[in-house]
């Protein structure tokens, strides 16, 4: 089928929940994409930060190939050995106990959400249940989830939502400090990823790490966008000289398969006992297969890489002084460009004609997910394009 067959057919027989970009995709390699005609895009989304190894790689492929020749799945009900090499290797290099599988972030973090309200409950009984969030948070599209985001626009249509989230303003600690009375956890993405790719200030999220273990509430770090080396460390956190009690990931994690999952302290490891908690497709072999590649490949080396390349594209984007550039900000390569005198959608619109797939993020600002393995080259064609689309903005 040609590109306008293929979105006919989307408009008819999907549901149009999503405002997509005018573009259909049908292969890849590394960090460039093709429609079916050949057109060219360097992608700076990789499906919204999950494709960690970019497209086509072949180690990957053949990890997930080999597993699926053995077994596919087999359920939760059995043992089976990528799962627990897959936990051994995320708590060896994240200081974490234990694991648990899902399918996606907002499940993670609805599991999360579950694990804070039951370890309080054990303790304390009832009537400690209220879970802090931020402002222009996003934690997932669950009805729980949304109620747990921080941003009004998400809360309608869908009353009653999940009671006993409050919010409080990002870097504001006495805001927090007064939320949490009668609270068991506070969940916090260390970057703000939809809000506008927003780092957390480091002296604010340590005061309220201190303030968390004072309290002995929860602290919940929504690693869902951040973790899994796009930050250019495994997870944010170990950037921001704290240990959450819980991490939650999806995303990046296994390479472009559906995967999330919750890691926790030994302090909260037993508290999502046999029959409280579960995932049909939990740690599905072929989604831990992948996700082993994915943490092979993602070396010290690697690591630093991903650190240098956000710098570079940072740099750049700064030295350009365009006047559509307002700010640039993010860490790794997670990367937001706040944006003045245009709409951020138009602007992505254009880099798409261009031959750049591009994200926006919150109100104001174009962001970057690129492949963790996008080469220079690409970045440099990619940044090309944007600076032309900048520069003709204004
Ligand atoms: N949490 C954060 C920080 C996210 O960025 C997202 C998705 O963008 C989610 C949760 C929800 O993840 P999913 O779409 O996999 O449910």
């Amino acid at each position: 089928m040609n590109s306008n067959e293929i979105k006919d057919l989307y408009k008819e027989k999907i549901m149009q929940t999503y405002a997509r970009f005018d573009v259909v995709l049908e292969r890849g390699a590394g960090a460039t994409v093709w429609s079916p005609e050949g057109k060219e895009y360097v992608d700076f989304t990789s499906g919204i930060g999950v494709n960690s190894l970019g497209y086509g790689d072949a180690g990957w492929a053949k990890a997930i190939y080999d597993q699926a020749l053995k077994l596919q799945h087999t359920s939760n009900l059995f043992y089976t050995e990528p799962g627990v090499h897959l936990a051994s290797q995320l708590t060896k290099r994240s200081g974490m106990a234990v694991a648990f599988y899902c399918n996606s972030g907002g499940e993670a973090n609805e599991g999360a959400i579950k694990l804070a309200r039951k370890y309080s409950f054990d303790k304390y009984g009832k009537g400690r249940s209220r879970i802090v969030t931020l402002y222009n948070s996003f934690h997932g599209r669950t009805v729980t989830t949304l109620a747990a985001t921080g941003q009004d626009v998400f809360h309608n249509y869908f009353f009653p939502f999940t009671e006993g989230f409050v919010h409080a303003e990002a870097n504001d600690f006495d805001t927090l400090a007064k939320a949490a009375d009668g609270a068991c956890a506070v969940m916090l993405e260390l970057v703000q990823g939809e809000g506008g790719v927003l780092p957390l200030d480091t002296a604010y999220v340590q005061k309220v790490a201190e303030f968390c273990k004072e309290k002995d509430l929860l602290l919940l770090a929504d690693e869902v966008q951040t973790g899994i080396g796009r930050t250019g460390t495994l997870f944010a956190y170990q950037q921001y000289g704290i240990s959450p009690d819980v991490v939650t990931f999806a995303k990046g994690i296994a390479g472009g398969l559906p995967m999330g999952g919750i890691l926790t302290n030994e302090k909260c490891a037993g508290v999502l006992s046999a029959g409280t908690h579960a995932a049909t497709f939990g740690g599905n072999l072929i989604s831990s297969a992948g996700a082993l590649e994915v943490m092979r490949r993602l070396t010290p080396e690697m690591l630093d890489e991903v650190t240098k390349k956000g710098a570079y594209i940072r740099d750049a984007v700064r030295g350009w002084n365009c006047p559509a550039v307002r700010e640039v900000r993010g860490l790794g390569l997670m990367i937001g460009i706040s944006i003045a005198g245009a709409k951020p959608i138009d602007l992505a619109n254009k880099c798409i004609e261009n031959g750049l797939l591009m994200l926006t993020a919150g109100a104001d600002a174009l962001r970057m997910l690129p492949p963790l393995v996008i080469t220079y080259a690409e970045i440099d064609k990619g940044l090309a394009i944007l600076k032309k689309v900048l520069e003709e903005a204004l």
